[in-house]
């Protein structure tokens, strides 16, 4: 950091907080920075939900509704003290995004947008035509808020209450995704196998990105209604709802100050736009809409990340986390009995529609083993792994790890009794650095909630969960690219990069699919020293491969399959020399 920039911000923050202190600044300016700080709150929701998650709504401004309608209620018609009413805001709101996430999160691709756009356009029905809530009409006579007995009349008294909300919105938000429940929200962007396969409930996680950014709409609906004195549906409906998300987009949906920046451009716009489109086309109506549906489609065109991005670069960048080599281990499994069978599998069967894809397979891995499932392409290897990995439903067989029946099981139960993997198509966060990529392997070897994170109760826990992963990314020999982002690595790399995070699990049994396709001579040899090492310390590894000469001097036994059957099985030399083999296998590639 040079001189200038680490007394910039300090200075601007000072001259931000001073503004409604000085008589001279308009108090339009007030208005308007109270309404950025506003919009700036919903906009950080989106951050979470939209940017992070991956889950478009059009539907945050109703979220502000119940937020602003639960207070004008209580403190109207029952006479409650404004803040008694902001956790009332919280909890009722809270509740409903709950009911309505639950039906909302599990749609999959454009249908969740669309779910929140039908009950984004219900609820504002729904307020406008309540009796209680006063109809279209609404409510006024709401109280202003008071501080320490002082009620806050106006805009510049007003503006320390937002503003300070907006920061402690940042803070808390800022924790959130740097823990351990926001790796497993921004993993859900990754696709929900991968997510599932380290254990991430991501039901869950979805749920409560999507709670968190209502209950952030909350508050700023709570705030609006004080600081208006009166609500009516129109705020709280679609239109807004789609304005938020705009903001989200301008400013740069996947960081939190890009919130306040989207925030702060749309609102400044859409006043300016206000005064002069109408002197421009005549008459009035509501013509930034046009504006602002052209820009969306160039800023999707030329700058997907938002503006935010750009204004990063003028500041220094953020410090990589800290490592702490000395944070005490994270606990293990108790290692199985060498030898004894770690998986079994029996009869196993697939079929997708008429097509036979797995037919009757059956093996054993033994403990401390490397097996080598080999066979030409479309055998049915990786359908294998998927169906150990509860990935998907055998159609019959049965699957045992030490024993027990995981068959039919979903993916995180099979990942919390110690099976990893990595995919034939690599699955990583190509944004997110190595390092917490890595860490979301150990996901299941941590405890912590958002509460934890958002009251930094998580820190010891997220050192030992960081010195896990830096301590197996060095194993790999991936210790020098630990804050590069996993999408600058190669291919080769990257492959590596997805055994350190399977090892984070600490796994009984590791599943490799084609984890040496795409290395090259030196690495492939790396590669067998690591899987060689890692069968010494008492990793079970059952391994699928092309290359017939990377596999035979490597693993213990080899199963072949072709056309979803297993056509021989035994000890490398043999099976290399059995006629059905070179047929099959060595024709195929030929
Ligand atoms: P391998 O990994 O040995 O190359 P796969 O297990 O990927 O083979 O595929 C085996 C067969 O099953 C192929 O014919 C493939 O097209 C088919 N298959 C795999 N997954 C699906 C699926 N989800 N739906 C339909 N067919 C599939
Ligand atoms: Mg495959």
């Amino acid at each position: 950091m040079t001189r200038h920039t680490r007394y910039l911000a300090p200075a601007l923050l000072a001259a931000f907080a001073a503004l409604p202190l000085v008589p001279a600044t308009p108090e339009f300016w007030i208005t308007l920075l109270n309404y950025i700080g506003l919009a700036a709150l919903v906009v950080m929701g989106l951050v979470v939900l939209t940017g992070v998650g991956g889950m478009t709504s059009f539907g945050q401004a109703a979220f502000c509704g119940f937020g602003a309608y639960t207070t004008a209620v209580l403190t109207t018609a029952y006479g409650v003290s404004p803040w008694l009413t902001l956790p009332a805001a919280l909890v009722l709101t809270g509740a409903a995004a709950l009911v309505l996430g639950l039906l909302t999160v599990r749609l999959s691709g454009h249908y969740l947008p669309l779910g929140t756009l039908a009950w984004g356009i219900s609820l504002y029905y729904l307020f406008g035509n309540m009796e209680a809530l006063g109809r279209h009409d609404g409510i006024s006579g709401i109280p202003p808020l008071n501080v320490a007995g002082v009620d806050l009349y106006g805009g510049r008294a007003v503006f320390y209450v937002i503003w300070g909300f907006v920061l402690l919105a940042a803070l808390a938000t800022t924790r959130l995704l740097d823990s351990r429940i926001g790796r497993a929200i921004r993993a859900l962007r990754g696709g929900v196998t991968a997510a599932e396969a380290f254990g991430v409930d991501t039901g869950r996680a979805k749920l409560i990105a999507f709670v968190y950014a209502a209950l952030l709409a909350a508050v700023s609906g709570w705030l609006f209604a004080h600081v208006q004195r009166a609500v009516n549906p129109t705020p709280f409906g679609l239109n807004a709802g789609i304005e938020y998300l705009f903001m989200a987009v301008v400013g740069g949906a996947g960081h939190v100050w890009g919130a306040v920046l989207g925030a702060g451009l749309v609102t400044v716009l859409k006043d300016q736009l206000q005064a002069v489109l109408p002197r421009l086309f005549g008459g009035a109506g509501n013509y930034e809409a046009i504006v602002f549906g052209a820009m969306l489609v160039l800023l999707l065109h030329y700058a997907r990340d938002g503006l935010w991005p750009a204004v990063a670069r003028l500041l220094p960048p953020p410090a990589p986390p800290a490592i702490r080599p000395d944070a005490p281990a994270l606990p293990r499994r108790p290692p199985p009995r060498r030898g004894g069978p770690m998986l079994d599998v029996e009869g196993l069967q697939k079929t997708f529609g008429g097509l036979v894809a797995v037919r009757d397979i059956a093996f054993t891995v033994p403990a401390g083993a490397i097996v080598g499932l080999i066979g030409p392409n479309g055998a049915g290897k990786s359908t294998t792994f998927n169906l150990i990995t509860g990935v998907q439903r055998p159609s019959a067989g049965t699957v045992r790890l030490l024993g027990e029946r995981i068959d039919g099981q979903p993916s995180r139960a099979v990942a919390r009794r110690g099976v990893a993997r990595t995919f034939q198509h690599v699955k990583l966060l190509p944004g997110m650095s190595v390092l917490d990529n890595v860490m979301l392997g150990a996901h299941l070897r941590g405890r912590a909630g958002v509460l934890d994170a958002v009251l930094r109760l998580d820190r010891a826990e997220e050192d030992r969960l960081r010195a896990e992963a830096v301590r197996q990314l060095e194993r790999c020999g991936l210790g020098d690219s630990l804050h590069r982002p996993a999408g600058t690595l190669a291919l080769g790399q990257s492959r590596i990069v997805e055994i350190a995070r399977a090892l984070c699990l600490d796994p009984l049994l590791l599943l490799l699919d084609e984890p040496a396709a795409g290395l090259r001579h030196a690495e492939k040899r790396d590669l067998a020293g690591l899987l060689d090492r890692l069968r010494d310390e008492g990793t079970t590894i059952l391994l699928v491969e092309h290359d017939m000469d990377f596999v035979m001097g490597l693993v213990d036994r080899l199963v072949v399959m072709e056309f979803g059957a297993k056509i021989a099985d035994g000890l490398p030399a043999g099976v290399r020399r059995d006629p059905a083999v070179l047929e099959a296998y060595l024709g195929g590639i030929e």
